[in-house]
């Protein structure tokens, strides 16, 4: 939507305020600043009320009005700037009474909640005492009946912030993916030293009634037991199961033990499971000491992630959006994030059924609770408990077991082990052989082809790179008899490339050869690995998240060099013709301009940025930040934006420009990544599996499209494709470049980058 189309509905409505309450989470600071930019820019006074809801009943100094400048610079900061607090006095109507004159003395009339359930439900009640409160104000001769008059309605909107991503309405809460961050960098650097002295460990982590925390590290990171409160253990003696399910796993050859445990685990009949009450068990049928880490507020801490910067952002720029177009009949919602979509629910459902199912923990009706946390929870789950198992199940008694291959294609994409790894483990756990193929799709050519067991890929999860290997290799004439080749002489039945563009190539260009090749007569399956984002089929391919990350930590560091001189950065990153990584690198960085291939770069844009650093150096700021796509345009590249910034900026700032190359491709994979590879993958095999027993030679491509995951008939890949560019034709985050520009432009106060 762009920035005209925020329609203010009735009157105009001049101000707004927003609110962090509740416990804090990374994000929050994005939501806030979105939410401050995009009032002020559709011309709304802003207003943050300081301290959460204690703020709002004290009024005062805790109420004050925003600026532009006054948000600059947060989005790497974790937590709150404006403050939240718990506030007992608002759960009172005596304390919601000071509150409704502390707004409407300042004649604010809509407000942005940002906080958990308490704190919506907080807001609700309050919007419903409105006219009461008012009314009493006015008895009471606190208030002139005209100022209450004037402002006869609250609107409110909700938005979640909370590390535990307990809330219905939303697929993730504002904080968790960082949360997820910290407890998978901890629990990695824990497997590491355990596996040196094979020790066993107990790491608890956050999370009060929701698992999602601990399911999610569970997963990404390979753990070898999880307890979440959701789905307790099932049988009375657990603490056996556990304990014979991890000496098999270390007689199997693991090195280490990791038990992740939710704070709210409990076992079925409802009693709390601790930590150390784990190791207790542990260290006895090991006969070992176990450790126990809990990780605590280190899981609220540090900078948020790309994905909270972005989230917060786009959820407070919707937010402003839905209260500025709200009617006073229109209920509260809660904004939130559906299948990759904005979307909006009513808060007072999602409240009730985030309680309801607290209440079916409560109550020892796990599956109703499993049923409240969604789909996608209950199939990690199920993944979990496979990828955790000592050794596969064994295959049943006359089974005809199917030879699945795996291949990698094109460059190495952070989350392609944690795929391999889910593939060969849901394989083998369905009775079948999977073959490993090394070396990406040279490999296929040179039938460098090797079969994979449970162990082959343990601890495969966090690792970076390819351990299959992989390169870009385009199989062309004679390649394509030596695949055929390999195929026949391995039996192959199913064949699963894990990769980006080249892939998709050689899988199309296999289709259009079945003629030739009988033995392409096999169903193929495409999983998108990429960091460039830039794969039909799929909104986020494997990989994508990691790069962003490495973006937005570069770029963090890169703008702190900038303290004490002016500088200009021209920042250039990796994508090949897809604007992806800069796009979104550039919103979570706060870069005041992005160039990417799909809307080109002309002189004439450069003259107008060139005269808007300027202005803005001449009016005091002190940093510049240009996210440039690596292929924006190959004449004006970096080097020639370098030279002209620098030489018509006329000494008034410097200008460097950092070329973030292969760092954007390295390092261990974030959770998202490799979750969303393990999902992906778990699907992909199921799909060659389905194909092959209904004999069926179907190829397709799989992806996360809205809600769900999608396969798409291979033969549609040029009709879905920019051919010429090597990008889906279709791309969503187009939508979200006018947010960037809105948020992060030079505008009437020269406020630029941050
Ligand atoms: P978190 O998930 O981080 O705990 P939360 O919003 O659920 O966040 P709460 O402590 O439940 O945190 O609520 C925060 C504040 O919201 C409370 O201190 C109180 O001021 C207000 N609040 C909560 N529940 C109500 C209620 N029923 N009525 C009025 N105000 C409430």
């Amino acid at each position: 939507m762009e920035k005209e189309e925020i329609k203010v509905a009735g009157q105009m409505k001049k101000r707004m305020a927003v609110l962090t309450s509740g416990g804090d989470a990374q994000g929050m600071n994005a939501a806030v600043r979105a939410i401050i930019r995009t009032g002020l820019d559709v011309g709304v006074e802003v207003y943050a009320i300081y301290e959460g809801y204690h703020g709002l009943v004290e009024g005062g100094e805790f109420i004050r009005k925003m600026t532009w400048e006054s948000v600059g610079g947060i989005l790497q900061r974790g937590g709150t700037i404006i403050g939240t607090a718990r506030s007992e006095e608002f759960r009172t109507r005596e304390g919601r009474l000071k509150a409704a004159r502390n707004l409407i003395q300042n004649e604010i009339d809509n407000l942005i909640v940002i906080g958990g359930d308490g704190s919506l439900t907080g807001a609700n009640i309050f919007r419903l005492e409105w006219i009461g409160l008012l009314t009493e104000l006015v008895s009471q001769g606190l208030i002139s009946p005209e100022l209450a008059a004037s402002h006869p309605n609250l609107i409110i909107a909700g938005l979640v912030g909370s590390i535990d991503n307990d809330f219905y309405g939303t697929d993730i809460t504002i904080g968790a993916d960082s949360a997820l961050h910290r407890i998978v960098e901890a629990v990695d650097a824990i497997s590491s030293t355990a596996s040196s002295h094979q020790r066993s460990f107990v790491v608890k982590v956050m999370g009060r009634n929701c698992g999602y925390l601990a399911l999610m590290g569970g997963l990404a990171t390979g753990a070898d037991w999880v307890l979440i409160p959701e789905s307790p253990p099932a049988v009375d003696n657990w603490e056996e199961v556990m304990c014979e399910r991890v000496k098999a796993g270390r007689k199997a050859g693991r090195r280490d033990t990791i038990v992740i445990i939710a704070e709210g685990a409990r076992d079925r009949f409802g009693n709390y499971i601790g930590s150390s009450q784990v190791a207790e068990i542990l260290e006895k049928c090991m006969g070992e000491e176990v450790r126990v880490t809990v990780l605590g507020h280190v899981q609220r801490g540090g900078a948020p992630s790309a994905f909270d910067r972005n989230l917060g952002t786009l959820l407070g720029h919707a937010a402003v959006e839905l209260v500025l177009s709200s009617t006073p009949d229109l209920e509260p919602q809660v904004v939130g994030l559906r299948g990759n979509r904005i979307t909006p629910t009513p808060l007072i459902e999602c409240v009730e059924k985030t309680q309801e199912a607290a209440k079916a923990i409560e109550n020892h009706e796990y599956d109703k609770a499993m049923d409240l946390r969604g789909s996608s929870f209950k199939e990690a789950f199920t993944t979990l408990k496979t990828m955790l198992r000592a050794l596969p199940h064994p295959p049943q008694p006359g089974q005809k077991r199917l030879r699945l291959a795996l291949v990698h294609s094109g460059m190495p994409a952070p989350g392609m082990n944690a795929a391999v790894r889910a593939a060969v483990r849901i394989g083998l756990d369905n009775g079948h052989i999977i073959l490993g193929v090394e070396n990406g799709l040279q490999g296929l050519i040179d039938g460098n082809i090797r079969e994979m067991d449970w162990m082959s890929v343990n601890g495969w999860a966090p690792l970076g790179g390819s351990e299959l290997g992989t390169n870009r290799k385009v199989p062309s004439g004679s390649d394509l008899y030596h695949i055929a080749r390999n195929i026949e002489n391995h039996e192959i039945h199913g064949l699963l490339i894990i990769g980006g563009w080249t892939g998709y190539e050689t899988a199309y260009h296999m289709l259009q050869e079945r003629r030739n090749y009988p033995a392409f007569n096999l169903p193929m399956v495409l999983l998108p690995a990429s960091i460039n984002n830039n794969l039909p089929g799929s909104e986020l391919s494997v990989g994508a998240d990691t790069a962003l990350n490495n973006i937005v930590e570069a770029v963090d560091k890169i703008k702190q060099s900038a303290v004490a001189l002016k500088r200009c950065f021209v920042v250039e990153v990796m994508g090949r013709k897809c604007g992806y990584l800069a796009l979104m690198g550039g919103l979570a960085s706060g870069a005041e301009r992005v160039y990417i291939h799909e809307e080109g770069v002309t002189l004439r844009d450069l003259v107008d940025d060139v005269e808007h650093l300027n202005m803005g150096f001449r009016g005091g700021k002190r940093l510049g930040l240009m996210i440039r796509n690596e292929h924006a345009n190959d004449v004006y590249n970096t080097a020639f934006m370098v030279s002209l910034f620098e030489e018509e900026g006329g000494g008034l700032y410097e200008v460097r420009q950092s070329i973030l190359g292969y760092l954007q491709q390295g390092g261990n994979p974030s959770p998202f990544d490799r979750f969303q590879a393990t999902r992906l993958a778990t699907r992909c095999i199921d799909y060659l599996i389905k194909q092959v027993e209904q004999g069926s030679t179907a190829c397709a491509f799989i992806g996360l499209q809205g809600h769900d995951i999608k396969f798409n008939d291979l033969e549609d890949f040029p009709r879905m494709s920019d051919l010429e560019n090597l990008r889906p034709k279709v791309q969503w985050w187009m939508d979200l470049r006018h947010i960037a520009k809105v948020l992060a432009q030079p505008g009437p106060h020269e406020h630029g980058a941050t």
